[in-house]
């Protein structure tokens, strides 16, 4: 299976308090107002990879604690998204994400640890993170989702 990909980097500020490698998908269908990645709205901006091509990457990074998934809109590519998860199994697996948290399947939201959701929106932009106020922080505890308040 493949999916489209911008870039793949390390990272030290998706995941608080983590070393990460960020997966950056290419498309985006939402397209909010204001969004700061519109060079990530075209799918064909990215490069077609497997899903062990995309692995192999994430594991040449053996301090990496946390992988992020984010874009773009990786759950516009959700059979790749969900496919990628399952073969990472040692790390903690975070998703950024437009849609809201009751959009997402349960077969993704039960192989994350922590999502931040919804659409970006412009008249509640915030200096901080997430970027605007109506976006959310779900942490897993014990296996439950709750909401962090940021
Ligand atoms: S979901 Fe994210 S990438 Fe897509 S338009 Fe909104 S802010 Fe931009």
């Amino acid at each position: 299976m493949y999916g489209s990909i911008a870039r793949i980097t390390s990272s030290f500020i998706d995941v608080p308090g983590s070393i990460s490698i960020a997966i950056y998908f290419a498309g985006c269908s939402i397209r909010c107002p204001g969004c700061q990645n519109k060079h990530l709205w075209d799918r064909d901006q990215g490069l077609s990879m497997s899903i062990e091509t995309v692995e192999a990457l994430i594991y040449e990074h053996p301090l990496a604690e946390a992988v992020v998934f984010l874009g773009g809109e990786p759950t516009d590519q959700l059979d790749f998204l969900s496919s990628l998860c399952c073969k990472i199994t040692d790390k903690k697996k975070v998703l950024y994400t437009g849609r809201e948290f009751e959009w997402l399947p349960s077969h993704l939201t039960d192989q994350l640890d922590m999502i931040v959701c919804g659409p970006y929106k412009q008249e509640l932009h915030v200096n901080g993170w997430p970027a605007s106020s109506n976006q959310r922080v779900l942490l897993k505890d014990q296996g439950s989702w709750i909401t962090q308040v940021t």
